[in-house]
């Protein structure tokens, strides 16, 4: 991470800031992405990643990286799809652009055996 200045005010902020905290004039080069990865003992499972709980934003396989355009911090919650049904465990996190996220389940399994998401962590 580094420090620019805001082209705005004129104050040192992160280059990583969507925006200046202090006059909140946009960052031309902000991060608009963030990364994430989910784990499963269970290879056959996919997983779908959802924004503020309804909006489908992406899905991939267990073990994959999805790389999902955000301009804002936003609620993801990300759930698993076992073989028939699209239901399975689910997690939710804040996420910040410019960060990649791993998401575990250590509990697939059937599908009305819904447990939270294990653990949801910041990796980089
Ligand atoms: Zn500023």
């Amino acid at each position: 991470m580094a420090l620019i200045k805001c082209p705005e005010c004129g104050k040192q902020i992160s280059d990583k800031a969507a925006s200046c905290p202090n006059c909140g004039c946009p960052i031309a080069n902000a991060p608009t992405s963030i990364k994430i990865r989910c784990l499963s003992n269970d290879r056959s499972v996919r997983y779908h990643i959802f924004m503020n709980g309804s909006v489908e934003l992406g899905r991939g396989l267990i073990g994959s990286t999805v790389t999902l355009n955000i301009k804002t911090p936003m609620y993801i919650t990300v759930q698993q799809q076992y073989a028939i049904l699209r239901s399975g465990d689910t997690g939710s996190f804040r996420a910040e652009p410019g960060k990649c996220y791993e998401a575990k389940f250590v509990k697939p399994g059937l599908a009305f055996w819904k447990t939270v998401v294990s653990e949801v962590s910041f990796i980089g």
